[in-house]
């Protein structure tokens, strides 16, 4: 069989550029060692956890937030085994929604550990271990990451007491404490998770700051708002030992700026502490396929590894490791290699964190201007002033918005607020059309909605708010 295609991995990245490749007219098939097509973010990311999410927020409503709007209801009793069973019906929704996707473009996707024998051929073994050969005129690696351990410290990670992201989704019971290492992204939220459901949380982070590479403004203020919500932080801390305890753990950490070391207890540890690119038995040593420092598939602007047919996409390259980053590559990809003109703008890539309330942020943060030296203003709006945010009772949070002091053009939108993750999409059209914030500040927007708090920032950006 020859392919003008073949894409080992089906996440965000690989499925997305064969359903576009195919869309083109080319032959495509996809490798995919996991059971089910779909990727981390499918299977054990971004769609369980969001699963979870939404779940656990209405558990913690249903106890927490109703009573003030009238609406009286007896303290909500938890199934957590319901729960799950939710969070994986939402993912085979998903993974068989690819499946269709797949049969619908005439994608031969193949279920099997895909190896790069030498460019134009790939080797496939199945679960009993049969190989076959296939080739092709162009190989992309959509491999994806992996979780990454803590740097020099040995951790035994047995998804039951020492957990990764991916035994955070499947907890079989409510743990009394839980150590988070790692105050990112997916700490948070799975962090959130857990503290909604009645888990006593302590997240431990190297950094000063959680959410390290946010602006520094929406970074505090969401530990601000996580602290009220009962999740404890110790920051400036570096983790030296995670070790199994009876029943429970250990986590010891001592103050990264030196100090005396302490050790606390937990009934589960979630390791999150960041995610590597994902390479292992992929045969690129052989193959000649070069690896940057970070061990990640390097490629140039196009895509290209240094082996000629040979392409990277998604978290296995350099950049975020975001599903819609990876998604947006596997289509400029599948553009190039049908000889179009693919590109992904890269200055415009939001990133959004499912905690309540969410955090969003486009372009560049108040830190980053300040370090490239660009002379902006700041425009800045809190959901406080907001009507609707009122009548809803979700007043926490604002809306920040950066542009050149010169020529106006957004340089950067950053929310933290309900719906957040929602909003700052305008933001990000604004910006991928290079708008400035006058015309986002004279754009009509519907009354009331959260999203008036995003043109009143912009009118606060180059004049003044109505509302404040
Ligand atoms: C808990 C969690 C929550 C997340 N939440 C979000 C979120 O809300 N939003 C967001 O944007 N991102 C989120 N992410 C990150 C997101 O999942 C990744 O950025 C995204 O999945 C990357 O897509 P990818 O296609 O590069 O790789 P992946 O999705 O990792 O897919 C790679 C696939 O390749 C397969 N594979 C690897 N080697 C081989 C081989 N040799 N042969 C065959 N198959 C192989 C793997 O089995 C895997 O299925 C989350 C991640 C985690 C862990």
């Amino acid at each position: 069989m020859s392919y003008d295609v073949i894409i080992i991995g089906s996440g965000p990245g690989g499925y997305v550029c064969a359903i576009k490749a195919a869309q083109l007219g080319l032959k495509v098939a996809v490798i995919e060692k996991r059971a089910t097509y779909g990727g981390t973010c499918l299977n054990i990311g971004c769609i369980p956890s969001k699963a979870l999410l939404h779940a656990s927020e209405m558990f913690h409503q249903a106890g927490h937030g109703m009573d003030s709007l009238g609406v009286e209801v007896s303290a909500p009793t938890l199934n957590l085994t319901k729960m799950m069973a939710h969070k994986d019906a939402t993912v085979k929704s998903n993974v068989d929604g690819v499946a269709f996707l797949f049969k619908k473009n005439k994608i031969d996707g193949i279920i099997g550990t895909g190896k790069i024998v030498s460019a134009g051929k790939v080797s496939v073994t199945n679960d009993k271990g049969e190989e076959q050969i296939l080739e092709t005129k162009n190989i992309v690696i959509a491999t994806g990451s992996d979780v990454a351990g803590i740097p020099g410290v040995a951790v035994d990670i047995d998804e039951t007491v020492i957990i990764s992201s991916t035994g955070g989704l499947s907890l079989e019971k409510v743990p009394a404490r839980m150590i988070v290492v790692g105050g990112g992204v997916i700490g948070l939220e799975l962090g959130s998770v857990w503290s909604r459901l009645g888990a006593k949380v302590t997240v431990v982070e190297y950094l000063d700051t959680i959410l390290g590479g946010m602006d520094g403004e929406v970074s505090k203020q969401a530990q601000r708002l996580l602290a009220k919500q009962g999740i404890e932080f110790q920051l400036g801390a570096k983790v030296t030992a995670v070790v199994k305890d009876g029943a429970g753990a250990k986590v010891t950490f001592e103050p990264v700026k030196g100090g005396e070391a302490s050790t606390i207890d937990a009934d589960v540890v979630l390791i999150a502490t960041g995610r590597k690119p994902y390479t292992e038995g992929l045969g690129l040593s052989e193959a000649g396929v070069a690896l940057d420092q970070r061990g990640r598939v390097e490629t140039d602007g196009h895509f290209r590894t240094n082996v000629a047919g040979i392409y990277g996409i998604g978290d296995v390259i350099k950049g975020p490791m975001l599903a819609h980053k990876a998604e947006d590559e596997g289509v400029a990809l599948a553009e190039i290699l049908a000889g179009q003109a693919g590109h992904v703008n890269y200055d415009v890539i939001p990133a959004v964190v499912y905690t309540q309330p969410e955090v969003a942020s486009v372009g560049k943060t108040e830190e980053e201007l300040k370090a490239a030296g660009i002379a902006y203003k700041v425009g800045k709006f809190p959901f406080t002033a907001n009507g609707r945010a009122r009548a809803m009772q979700a007043t926490d949070g604002f809306v920040k918005i950066l542009a050149d002091k010169e020529t106006d053009r957004v340089l950067g939108g950053h929310i933290v607020g309900f719906g957040a993750g929602e909003m700052i999409h305008e933001i990000t059209v604004l910006m991928e059309f290079g708008g400035s914030s006058e015309d986002l500040g004279r754009t009509c927007h519907a009354h009331p909605t959260m999203s008036e708090a995003v043109k009143e920032a912009a009118l606060a950006t180059f004049f003044k708010p109505i509302h404040m």
